[in-house]
């Protein structure tokens, strides 16, 4: 089973305030949804916690299974299991989908275990015909020139690949058809165990339709401001955000 902590967490982006203390507690097979209004801080909630060097962390703590997260570098926080499907995935041209994936599992091993090259094309081609892709998106270089929905297929290929315990999924859902969509959830829910928490950050209840939350949750300037369970997230769908800022006599 795994823990993951947020507490208090505080963070800057160039100078300016965004993370105003927020708390989350995520245990091993839950989901967690964070709803919100646009520019209230999710995406930067998402990159502060892969330790993206733009979003400096002034105040709180965040730890996987007891061990200080923050203490960790980018690529410990990757062998440490947590895992960033990215609201705009970037292009990296000159590296090839298959290159880049590889590199990413075996960062995660131990050196003199890494995965063999077969074993390797025989799981990708697996874990590409589960989410529908083509299999020359192997041979093309990183999100260059796929679209929208190629680009979050190709996130949640990368989820399926690396096994991660605390998956964060940024809007995967923005962008997609019906049918991408189920695709997506589908490689979620398979996805699902004791020892697995994840986040996902949604503007639509839609995805939630498909990927039952446990616990959702309302951010709001830089804070979780109300949780509660996938009721919530109807309501959201429904009612907008205006009756917890009057709630909670939020003016903004
Ligand atoms: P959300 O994902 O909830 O829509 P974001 O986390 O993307 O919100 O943005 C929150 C605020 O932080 C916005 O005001 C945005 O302009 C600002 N911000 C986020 N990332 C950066 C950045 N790299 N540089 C400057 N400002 C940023
Ligand atoms: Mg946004
Ligand atoms: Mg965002």
């Amino acid at each position: 089973t795994t823990e993951f902590t947020i507490d208090g967490l505080k963070a800057t982006v160039e100078g300016k305030e965004i993370l105003k203390g927020l708390n989350l507690t995520m245990r091993g097979g839950e989901i967690h949804a964070i709803m919100g209004p646009n520019g209230t801080g999710k995406s930067t909630l998402a990159s502060t916690i892969m330790g993206h060097p733009k979003y400096e962390v002034t105040e709180g703590a965040i730890t996987l299974n007891g061990e200080d997260v923050l203490e960790m570098a980018v690529d410990e926080r990757a062998r440490a299991g947590i895992f960033l499907a990215m609201q705009y995935p970037s292009e990296i041209t000159g590296v090839t989908n298959a290159d880049f994936l590889r590199s990413a599992i075996n960062a995660r091993r131990e050196e003199g275990s890494e995965i063999s090259l077969i074993r390797f094309i025989r799981q990708m081609e697996s874990k590409m015909k589960e989410l529908e892709m083509n299999p020359e998106f192997m041979h093309r270089y990183l999100n260059e020139g796929f679209s929208g929905g190629e680009k979050k297929r190709n996130e949640i290929l990368q989820m399926l690949l690396l096994e991660p315990s605390v998956v964060i999924l940024d809007e995967i859902d923005s962008g997609l058809d019906i049918d991408a969509l189920r695709i997506v959830a589908a490689g979620v829910n398979a996805m699902r165990s004791e020892d697995r928490s994840f986040l996902i950050i949604t503007h639509y209840q839609r995805l939630l339709n498909y990927v039952k939350p446990d616990f959702v949750h309302v951010m709001m300037q830089g804070r979780i401001v109300k949780s509660g369970g996938p009721e919530l997230a109807e309501r959201l769908e429904n009612d907008g955000y205006d009756w917890i800022k009057e709630e909670l006599g939020i003016d903004d």
